[in-house]
């Protein structure tokens, strides 16, 4: 197992820098981060290793969720990126490998891992950081009122706080319990399966992914592409110890997370931006910032974080960066989102696998351009010619995915019945925000 010691997270030694201003505006920084999960924490590490006079103070509601790890092929960041994130790296990989029922594949795309210890101790080199334990209670471009009255200002707030914006988007869900377990002898395994998909299939799409962190510990994280958002934890650990056992793995547990992931079949993010205009940075989840066929958000937050820190501004001006990206991203990801509809709308649930396992037979390149987003015309075209592995008449019905928003959520049905005038309200709100600073724009109660 890789041991980081774990960086008390806010404290007293924090809290203590309030004392001597009782009453008044508590605490002025360059950048206040809400939510200390993996997008502020990136970008905290982005900023520092930019700029490490930019004074940032990040509040998180609680304490990480003891052991939580996040992945990423090395070809999902550039070079900038992968030097900043570097300090935060747990385990790398030199290669990965899939299994299908039809082959098993080796892939020589380097992977990596982050645990929520490594990042606490990279967060902790960053001497122009403040952690403070606390809720926000009330946000605006602005102040940031956390739950026990006090205040903190900044040109820039930024809101990290994880809740998927799900009335903008149609969705499925990639579902999934890991352990990790200390084996009683080496397991045998030195790169990561990305997808064992040689294993009975229920719920959806099934496979089983392991991480070797070492030459006894292993992380086992059965998934499952499935319908619904329900997670019975208890059907998926008896299923992962029966791999365990099947692939001769004895041990104690000594981890376990777990996660219900927003795959994207459709999402209005115009609709979403013009109405968050006015408010602090929305990033990562809270901004739909993830990919649409795995749900994982980390190569999107690098490149977020990496837009905060070369963009040094109020919040005006950071919105306005983030937010162009934001939907120049959302346009390239409609490929993908197209991707998720064939996945969940015209495959039945048992003939899932067949659409990954024929993906997984395409060059390396193009599936390392898959999971960083930058699939070109021709990828696309690749990806869907052939032997159509869901019937074409299910394929033609998923062209739209217009159908799907009028669904996801009675914002949208408002939006289009009256369509101009309060999108041109949303665009001026900004402007009329920064007239009046400190107008609370966030219910508490949204947060
Ligand atoms: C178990 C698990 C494993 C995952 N693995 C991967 C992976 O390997 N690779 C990958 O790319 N993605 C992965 N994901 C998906 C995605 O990257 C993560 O969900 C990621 O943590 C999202 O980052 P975020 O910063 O947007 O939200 P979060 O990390 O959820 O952070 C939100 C933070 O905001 C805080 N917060 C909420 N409300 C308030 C408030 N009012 N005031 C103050 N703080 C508040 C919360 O305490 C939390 O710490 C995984 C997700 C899960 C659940």
């Amino acid at each position: 197992m890789l041991e980081f010691p774990i960086q008390p997270f806010g404290g007293e030694a924090v809290d203590s820098k309030f004392a001597p201003l009782p009453g008044a505006k508590l605490l002025d920084a360059d950048l206040i981060l809400i939510g200390g999960g993996l997008a502020n924490s990136l970008i905290a590490l982005a900023v520092a290793a930019q700029d490490p006079a930019r004074r940032i103070i990040l509040v998180d509601a609680g304490a990480p969720e003891s052991g939580h790890t996040w992945s990423f092929h090395e070809t999902d960041l550039d070079a900038s990126q992968r030097r900043w994130i570097q300090p935060a790296l747990a385990c790398v990989w030199a290669s990965q490998e899939v299994r299908f029922p039809h082959y098993r594949r080796h892939l020589r795309t380097g992977y990596a891992s982050l645990t929520d210890a490594s990042l606490a101790e990279a967060l902790a080199r960053c001497v122009s950081l403040t952690r403070i334990a606390a809720r926000a209670v009330r946000i605006s471009s602005q102040e940031v009122e956390i739950d026990n009255g006090r205040k903190l200002s900044a040109p820039c707030v930024i809101d990290g706080t994880g809740r998927i914006p799900k009335n903008y988007l149609a969705l499925g869900w990639q579902k999934f319990v890991g352990v990790e377990l200390e084996c009683v002898a080496p397991h045998n395994r030195d790169v990561p399966i990305l997808m064992d998909a040689q294993i009975a299939q229920h719920d959806g799409y099934r496979f089983v992914y392991t991480l070797p962190f070492t030459e006894r510990r292993i992380l086992i994280e059965d998934t499952r592409y499935a319908d619904g958002a329900d997670l019975d934890e208890t059907n998926f650990v008896v299923a992962i110890d029966a791999y365990a056992v099947e692939h001769g793995w004895r041990g104690q547990e000594v981890r376990r997370e777990r996660g219900v992931l927003p795959i994207a079949m459709a999402f209005n993010a115009e609709a979403f931006w013009a109405d968050e205009a006015g408010g602090a940075v929305p990033v990562g989840m809270r901004a739909g910032l993830f990919h649409p066929v795995t749900g994982y958000s980390l190569p999107l937050a690098a490149r977020v974080a990496d837009i905060v820190a070369n963009t040094p501004g109020d919040t005006p001006h950071v919105f306005a960066c983030v937010r162009s990206f934001a939907l120049a991203e959302a346009k390239r990801q409609k490929f993908l989102r197209f991707l998720s509809r064939l996945l969940f709308r015209a495959a039945a649930s048992a003939e899932r696998r067949k659409i990954l396992e024929r993906f997984y037979s395409l060059p390396t390149p193009l599936i390392e351009r898959f999971y960083a987003n930058q699939l070109t015309l021709a990828d696309r075209a690749r990806i869907l010619i052939g032997e159509p592995p869901v019937p074409i008449r299910n394929a033609f019905a998923c062209l739209s995915e217009q159908h799907l928003l009028d669904d996801a959520g009675q914002e949208n049905r408002d939006r289009r019945r009256v369509p101009l005038f309060p999108r041109l309200f949303a665009s001026q709100r900004a402007s009329l925000n920064q007239l009046g600073r400190g107008a609370w724009r966030r219910r508490s109660s949204d947060l």
